[in-house]
């Protein structure tokens, strides 16, 4: 677990003339264990926002710091963060188990503590008796679940979702809101969730970060945002 700290955070897309800026100072503490939604307008900036955070964007401008680390110039694999994303993209042709280990497996990881991760990640997600499945083998929570084990598996400090909800019909997409929110309840990793979603912000977030063109325009629990006079 960690908290993030953003700092006078500034992006923009191309240079000199042609530069356009989309994100115009950003400043945020969040705390260690935190679940913050970041919500607002499509193209707003907030997925450039989380990338930054992943490390798959470069940073113009500020800093950026995971715990007492600043990440802007550290590789995505040097942050302690795992993603989960809108398509899952679960690799069809390789187990539920393999599907989870793929990530260790190519940082060579220890077969023994593969199998040590997988197993644990498996118990907290109900997923333990599925291991030799295929995922088409699954119904559309379990394979939720199962994007979801690859990202815990790595242990990461951070928890960074890019509306992982967004392709989900409604049942499933309520489901997997109460699936996220308890293994946050049970695991406490810091997380950042980006949707564009108003009840999705609501249900989810302990405090909401609300952007307006490349700006942070509010930053407080569903209740202080949605009440304010
Ligand atoms: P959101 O996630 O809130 O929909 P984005 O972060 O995707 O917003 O985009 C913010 C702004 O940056 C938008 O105006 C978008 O067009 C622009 N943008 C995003 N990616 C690029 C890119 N690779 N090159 C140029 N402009 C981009
Ligand atoms: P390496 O340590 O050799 O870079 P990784 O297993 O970390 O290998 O994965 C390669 C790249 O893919 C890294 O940039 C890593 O951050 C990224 N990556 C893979 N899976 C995830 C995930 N679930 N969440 C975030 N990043 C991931």
């Amino acid at each position: 677990m960690a908290s993030i700290t953003l700092k006078d955070v500034v992006k923009q897309y191309g240079v000199g003339k042609a530069a356009v800026p989309v994100i115009h100072g950003v400043n945020a503490e969040i705390r260690d264990g935190e679940f913050i939604v970041i919500v607002g307008p499509s193209g707003c900036g907030k997925s450039t926002l989380l990338r930054m955070v992943a490390g798959l964007e470069e940073i113009s401008g500020g800093t950026i710091s995971i715990g007492d680390r600043v990440v802007n110039n550290l590789e995505p694999a040097q942050r302690d963060i795992a993603m989960v994303f809108q398509n899952y993209a679960l690799y069809p042709h390789m187990s539920v188990f393999d599907n989870m280990a793929y990530g260790l497996k190519i940082k060579n990881v220890p077969q023994d503590e593969i199998k040590q991760r997988v197993d644990a990640a498996a118990k907290i997600l109900e997923l333990s008796h599925l291991l030799d499945r295929k995922p088409r083998q699954l119904s559309g929570g379990q394979r939720q679940r199962v994007a979801m084990g690859r990202a815990i598996v790595r242990n990461p400090q951070v928890f960074l979702f890019d509306e992982p909800l967004s392709n989900l019909d409604a049942k499933l997409r309520a489901q997997t809101r109460i699936e996220i929110q308890k293994r946050h309840n049970q695991l406490g990793i810091t997380s950042l969730f980006v949707t564009h979603d108003q009840v999705e912000a609501m249900t989810l977030a302990q405090r909401m970060i609300v952007m307006n063109g490349g700006r942070v325009e509010q930053f407080g629990t569903p209740e202080e945002v949605y009440h304010t006079p």
